[in-house]
């Protein structure tokens, strides 16, 4: 029986972390066995807190991993569940990676940015998005306007490449803020 895809997307800050974690340990009530990869270059607060909050799960692996490895060469066999947080720093060969999971039975579920700084699909998760058969978009409150639901992470610094590690430089802001905040540049 084909598995299935689940991706849980949002801002810095949305929780989408806290919402993966749930999802796993729901899956090991239910006697599922989980691996859970994440980018080795994202060695972030979110990740901390999963592997905080579940490594004492005994039917838990959590495994980093380059941004780039070779999927084809990590063996799952074992596992019914596969998870990864921040999927948003895979290359895109975790697509097809994920397709094949489904196919092979397994859950797969899925934690990251949808969108990075530029308004832009964040990596593979537009594709991610599309392949989905369950999509869950999470929001954090604007920093700027303290109302509306926070729809984009904001860099502080004037970078401008698409990937810079480190969350205290990003701020979720609504589409409201995120524009007025870019035309003041
Ligand atoms: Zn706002």
């Amino acid at each position: 029986m084909a598995g299935s895809i689940h991706v849980v997307c949002g801002e810095m800050y949305s929780g989408k972390s806290q919402e993966l974690a749930r999802l796993i340990e729901r899956a090991t009530i239910a006697d599922r066995r989980v691996m859970i990869f994440y980018p080795t270059l994202s060695e972030r607060d979110s990740t901390r807190d999963i592997v905080s909050r579940l490594q004492h799960l005994k039917p838990v692996v959590i495994c980093p991993v380059a941004y780039d490895v070779d999927w084809s060469r990590v063996d799952i066999s074992r596992f019914d569940t596969i998870a990864l947080d921040e999927a948003q720093f895979f290359s895109n060969a975790v697509v097809d990676a994920v397709k094949d999971w489904r196919q092979a039975g397994k859950m797969v579920l899925i934690s990251g940015l949808d969108l990075d700084v530029h308004e832009e699909p964040f990596g593979p998760m537009g594709d991610l998005l599309c392949l989905a058969n369950t999509v869950a978009k999470l929001h954090a409150v604007c920093v700027d306007c303290k109302g509306q639901d926070s729809a984009i992470s904001y860099r502080m610094t004037n970078q401008d490449e698409q990937i810079v590690v480190g969350e205290s430089e990003y701020i979720p802001l609504c589409f409201d803020c995120y524009y007025r905040r870019k035309s003041a540049h």
